[in-house]
């Protein structure tokens, strides 16, 4: 039970991690050591539980430490890349934004998708380098586009808890020359969980200096439509899980809907992600959902090729031309 100490209210939690003799170690050490693997894999589940320690752990926890070797040298060795996945107009199929992913290209493992690096990145602060490295480079790709469009990119808890976060970005805004009205930064609701004031008042500096707080992968967790009214964001994404069932179940096109009638009283945008067949797009279009992202719109691109794309869509000629008129633009 959470008590007061002070003003401040506490609450103990315990987690457990176990390992076996013999059959887990043959010395102490090696005994303690799993034990603690084991006790890592209490905490990453969630807390307030207990994990068995199990020989494939051992070569898990082996796997990541090679990796977080890798990582910090990576970012000096210039093996990150930021991708740009395009975020349409539902109706005219045009893009209004592209939002950078990064990717990591190990030499001898290949492309590493960021939902395995980014929570290890979190977990040991090496997101904080490599954070700043994500954003210095889409804002200085950005500010070279042909066209004005908005750039997302995604912010993780640990960044966003940065004392130096709001100087680095004007900063860096300030050195591209990016107008701040063209960014858009993404965070998920587990941040939402955290020293609630201290993320209100960065919130409120970031929307302060003009730029768009957006809530990613809305409807995963807790889904709490309050975050909607509590925190200043300006748009929500409603997560890809959604769009796999909203042909089929009736109580996810229920929620969608919900979303969209709450986040159109309170004057928010709303962004379906990971829509991946016509269908997708058409129901969207019918619950007037205004924009949209996922392979049926575009993959992710290099910056060269998002380049090019936003250099025709600026340069049109013939038909092109009047889709550069519809687009949603933002002023530069
Ligand atoms: P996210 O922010 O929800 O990003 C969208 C993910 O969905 C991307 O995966 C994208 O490639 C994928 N996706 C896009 N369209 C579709 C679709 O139609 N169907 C399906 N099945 N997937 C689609 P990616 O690039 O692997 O990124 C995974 C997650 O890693 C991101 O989820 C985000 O949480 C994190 N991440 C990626 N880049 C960054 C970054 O630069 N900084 C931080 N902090 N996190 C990042
Ligand atoms: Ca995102
Ligand atoms: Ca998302």
């Amino acid at each position: 039970l959470p008590y007061a100490l002070d003003h401040e209210v506490v609450r103990i939690g315990v987690s457990i991690g176990v390992a076996m003799y013999p059959s887990d170690a043959g010395t102490a050490e090696q005994l303690l050591r799993n034990a603690d693997t084991a006790l890592y894999k209490a905490k990453a589940s969630g807390r307030d539980t207990w994990r068995a320690y199990a020989s494939e752990d051992g070569q898990r926890q082996h796997d990541r430490m090679a990796l977080e070797l890798d990582f910090r040298a990576a970012i000096a060795l210039g093996q990150f890349t930021l991708l740009y996945q395009p975020i349409c107009d539902a109706v005219s199929g045009s893009p209004v934004a592209f939002e950078a992913l990064v990717r990591w290209n190990h030499p001898t493992r290949g492309v590493i998708s960021p939902a395995e690096f980014i929570p290890i990145a979190e977990q040991t602060g090496l997101i904080i380098p490599l954070g700043r490295w994500i954003i210095e480079t889409a804002f200085a790709e950005a500010a070279t586009w042909a066209y004005p469009l908005r750039i997302a990119v995604n912010l993780s808890p640990t960044q966003f808890r940065e004392r130096e976060l709001i100087g680095f970005i004007r900063e860096v805004l300030a050195r591209t020359g990016l107008a701040p009205a063209r960014l858009d930064f993404e965070v998920t609701e587990g941040l939402l969980f955290e020293d609630v004031d201290d993320v209100v008042a960065t919130m409120r500096a970031l929307s302060g200096l003009g730029i768009r707080m957006v809530l990613d992968d809305f409807g995963t967790a807790h889904s709490n439509l309050n975050y909607l009214r509590g925190f200043p964001f300006e748009a929500v994404k409603i997560d890809r899980s959604y769009m796999r069932a909203l042909n089929t179940d009736r109580q996810a096109r229920a929620l969608v809907e919900a979303i969209l009638a709450v986040a159109r009283a309170l004057g928010l945008d709303v962004i379906g992600e990971g829509v991946e067949t016509q269908e997708q797009l058409a129901l969207l279009r019918h619950l007037r959902c205004r924009f949209v992202q996922g392979y049926l719109l575009g993959y992710p691109l290099p910056a060269q090729q998002t380049r090019d794309w936003i250099w025709r869509l600026a340069a049109p000629h013939g038909d092109d031309e009047q889709a550069a008129v519809r687009w949603p633009a933002v002023s530069a």
